[in-house]
Parts: C-alpha cells; structure tokens; sequence
C-alpha cells in the first residue's frame, strides 16, 4: 500500500456507528427537527437507506462494514459459532477475523486512527499510532484499552464509562433507562475529548444505546411508524429520547472534528418490530432429521432429578427470569448426533446438516444426498405460516453459497432463514421448543428485532451533495472510506466505494491488505455473560 494521498479530502474522516438506526425513524425524525444536527448533515451532504447483510447482525455487520469484505472471507457469521470439526459453540471475537480493518490499513499507510466502541473489534492489536477503545466483546476496559493507560483516564474523566447497557440487566425501565443515558453521555465526553486531543486522521465511534433501547421499547413507545400500542406511557418517548441525546452529541463531535472534516453515520441495520421467537430445530424433529434427548425422557423421582441437575440439565437462573421457557426445554446440548441429519443453531435463522467429514459424527453424504435434503428443508420452510396462519413465515431461503464467497465459506450456515420481515427470530440458546411447538414468547421481553435496511448520512469534502441518493451498501463503506481517505482502494474487497455518494478521485491498488486471526480472544466465560445479558444467547 503507498501512503496516503497528501491531497485527501477528509481531515478527518469522522464516522460515527448509531447500531440499530434505522430510516422508519430518522427520516421523520429529521424532517420534523427532532434531530437537526443529522438533518443538517443530510441537508449539506446526503442521505440514504443503508442495506445490511444477511443476517443483519451486529458481529457480521459490522465486521463487513469495516473490512469491506463478506463474511465467506472474514470469518464471523454470529455472535458463536461451532469450533471446526465440533458441536461445541464457540464465542466470537476480533481474535477470529481474518482480514484488515479500515484502521489496519490507515495505519498500514501512515495515517492516524481513533476507534472507539466497535462492537466485535477487541481484542485489536496495538497500533503504532493511534488509539483503541473496545466495544461490545470486550468486559472492561483495562488490559482492552490502547494506550493501556487510557483506560484509566476515562475513568478518570468520566467514573463508570459504560461498554454496553442491558434492558435485561435492569427490573426497573427507568433504571435501564437511565443506565443506557449515562453510558451515551460518557461515550460523548470521551469521544469529544479525544477527537479534539488527537487530532487523527480516521476517528469511528460506535454508539449501541439505539439498538438496547429499540429491542427493548419498540412496540410500547410512540414512534412515527405507528407500531406504539401504549401511547401516553410514561416510557412511550424513549427510544426518542436516545436519538435526541446521539444527535445532540453528533453536533458537538462535527464542530470539534473542524470544517475540513468528512462526516458519515452509518447503522449496520434498520430496526422494526418483533413478534416472537421460533424454534427450526422443531420443525426439524418433526420432519424426523432431529433427534434430542427431552428431560421428560429421563428417569423420575428423586434419583432422576439429582440425575438432571449432575447433567446440568435443570433450567438456568436465566429460564428463572424468562417464564416464557420452561425447564422441560431441552437445549442445543442435547442433541443426539447420531440420530442427526440437521440441525439449527444461533440467531436469527441458520441450518445446516449434520455432514459427514465435517460434523464429528456426520450422518449426511456430501454431494447429491446433502444437496436433496437442503431442498427438502428449504421446501419445508417455505411452507412454515405464521402462528395465526394468515401469511408465510419465512421470506426466503438462501444456500450458504449463494450469499457468500471465500475461503471461510466452509464456516458458513447450509442455510441462511430469513424469517418474515424479520418479526420472528431464533435465538441461540433457545434453538429447541417444547415438544411439538415451534412458537414461543421472545426472550428477555425483547418487542423490537432488526430490519435489512440502515441508514447513511454524510457530508463535508469528498462528498457530493445530493437529495436523491438511492439505497446504499453497508459492505461498501470500508472502500468509501479510503477513497476519502486518499488511499488506494484493494481491487480484492467485496466491497466498492460509493460513487453515487462520492465527488473524489479513487484511486485503486492490486495489494490486499491483510491480518490473520491471532485466536488470542477475550475470556469466553465473561463474554458469554454479556451475551447472554444481551439476550443473545441463553445457557
Ligand atoms: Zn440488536
């Protein structure tokens, strides 16, 4: 990679991740001044839809918006998946990416970068120059924090700097709801604090209040969609309120970042409503391709529950606080393999089959037999109604290499499950239902689930102003950075910049910039906390 070019037009380049944002709400929101700093912004630049990845989750989203590459090369589908050649799931982390980041290679070209709060970047590497905060993956911010001092400064600055906050960790909505803005308050300060004292050349912020806030609230607040079903609640402005206080921020950081600044935020997808969680490992069972072992199965009495509770089989405190599941639920742990031909595991909506040389015990041939009994499930899903009957359940169906390419493509689900609008999801940890049922409450009192569809905003040099500009691509923005950056843009991305948006030269390169994983991650048992705190995954 040359250098930089010496001419680029952003200085900086300011990025600010809003998780979860999504057009239904900012488009209204900033025509009525409820978030003038974004309307501004769009008003000087442009704005648009931001079209995610299937599956429009956090781990692969943001991952793929900041190496411009798809999944099938970067390696991270899922906040877990299986280890190679395993049913143990393992949790994901930066430590598993393959590939270089937006900052690797600003760096790799001289340039100085502060990322702060993306969500699956730790652990990161110590940069030469420049300075890391870690987000969503990370449990605190000492031994995650570049330099390493600084997690003591922000501590400093701003006691109890929040990584993430729960609607699950909190009984009270007002305690989770002023957890959530205090942890966007301090995220602010610091981030003012160290665009203005570093002065770098690439500065990315991700915010994650909006997701928290919108799984949490959304069929009960009062939104433009009109999904709201109790208006003149006392909570019914709070996802508002979030938006309010990061467009308010959003204005301090454009005015720090000085007029030379380019400015984009950017959601790694759209938001709606969440009707409930269904469980494809039923379907499954029922099409005789699953086979798991059900505590109603296991020996009674007393000796059988000392039984269960040795196999750990008894439900978990999270079951406890989720009457939603029962403990005649059996888990993705109980499964028996060898009467397994397929199989669902993690979220949103992912099957594969039980292949024989990949699956430790695999019971299906690879080739025409795998090939038919993927048609056969997809057939089966597509048939799936919803549970009132009215409408199908499922939009779409996807082969693993349909979607994707590269080397990880191995990795990749056999199916990819989309589920109607994206209203119902499965969850990992909760992948089996009560026998015979394949619907069931959404977990964590979620009523709010993602959408394909993000947002873009963004002005200052090397952007074109436009009113109209159409739908964009999440996976493009890595490569729109670097053309904004004036660095040479790989040939070798999947991603390319956004010449719609873009009213720069771009230069283009052969050199692939490239890290391998270092498998050194975060503490899985830690990280497995705050997943499930998440209401990601259940255990
Ligand atoms: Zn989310």
């Amino acid at each position: 990679m040359r250098p930089a070019h010496a001419s680029r037009p952003a200085r900086p380049l300011v990025i600010i991740g809003w998780d979860g944002a999504t057009p239904e709400l900012v488009k209204p929101w900033m025509a009525d001044g409820t978030l003038p700093h974004l309307a501004q912004l769009a008003k000087r630049g442009a704005w648009s839809p931001l079209r995610s990845l299937l599956h429009p989750l956090s781990p692969a989203a943001w991952t793929s918006a900041f190496t411009g590459l798809n999944p099938g090369r970067h390696g991270i589908w899922d906040f877990g998946q299986l280890k190679p050649g395993t049913y143990e799931v393992a949790h994901t982390d930066a430590s598993m990416r393959h590939g270089a980041t937006l900052w690797d290679i600003a760096e790799d070209c001289g340039l100085r970068s502060v990322v702060m709060n993306v969500p699956l970047s730790h652990p990161a590497p110590k940069p030469s120059r420049g300075v890391f905060v870690p987000g969503l993956g990370a449990d605190s911010l000492e031994d995650a924090c570049w330099p390493r001092n600084l997690a003591g400064l922000i501590e400093s600055e701003t006691p109890g700097y929040a990584i993430d906050v729960n609607s699950y960790e909190h009984a009270d909505p007002s305690e989770f709801l002023a957890a959530l803005h205090q942890m966007v308050e301090s995220r602010g300060v610091v981030a003012e604090a160290l665009l203005r004292r570093e002065r770098p050349d690439l500065f990315v912020c991700t915010f994650v209040a909006t997701d928290r806030v919108q799984h949490a609230f959304w069929q009960q607040a009062a939104l433009p969609t009109g999904d709201g079903s109790q208006l003149g609640w006392k909570f019914a402005d709070a996802i508002k309120d979030v938006y309010v206080q990061l467009d308010a921020i959003l204005g301090r950081l454009i005015h720090a970042a000085g007029p030379d600044a380019a400015v984009l935020v950017v959601s790694d997808h759209g938001f709606g409503d969440l009707q409930g969680d269904i469980y494809l490992n039923s379907v499954l069972e029922e099409m005789g391709l699953l086979d798991v072992w059900r505590p109603a199965e296991a020996p009674r009495g007393l000796i059988g529950s000392i039984a269960e509770r040795i196999l750990g089989r008894l439900p978990s405190a999270l079951r406890r606080r989720d009457p939603g599941f029962t403990e005649h639920v059996p888990r993705f742990g109980d499964i028996r393999w060898e009467g397994t031909r397929a199989y669902a595991r993690g979220l949103f909506g992912q099957v594969s089959l039980n292949l024989r040389g990949r699956e430790p015990v695999g019971q299906v041939e690879p080739g025409p037999e795998a090939d038919a009994l993927l048609s056969t499930i997809s057939e089966r899903l597509l048939a799936l109604r919803t549970p009132d009957g009215r409408e199908p359940l499922i939009d779409a169906v996807f082969r693993g290499g349909e979607l994707y390419e590269g080397p990880m493509l191995e990795e990749a689900p056999d199916l990819i499950v989309v589920p109607k609008d994206f209203r119902w999801m499965t969850r990992a940890g909760r992948e089996i239902g009560p026998k015979g049922e394949l619907f069931g409450p959404a977990a964590v009192g979620h009523t709010g689930n993602h959408r394909m569809n993000g947002v873009l905003v963004g002005a200052g040099p090397g952007i074109r102003p436009s009113d109209d500009l159409p739908l964009q691509k999440l996976l493009d923005l890595t490569p729109t950075a670097l053309a904004l950056l004036g660095i040479e843009v790989p040939r070798r991305l999947d991603g390319r910049p956004m010449t719609d948006l873009l009213g720069c030269d771009v230069g283009w390169t052969d050199e692939l910039p490239w890290r391998e994983p270092t498998g050194d991650g975060a503490d899985p048992e830690r990280l497995a906390r705050q997943l499930e705190g998440l209401g990601y995954i259940a255990r």
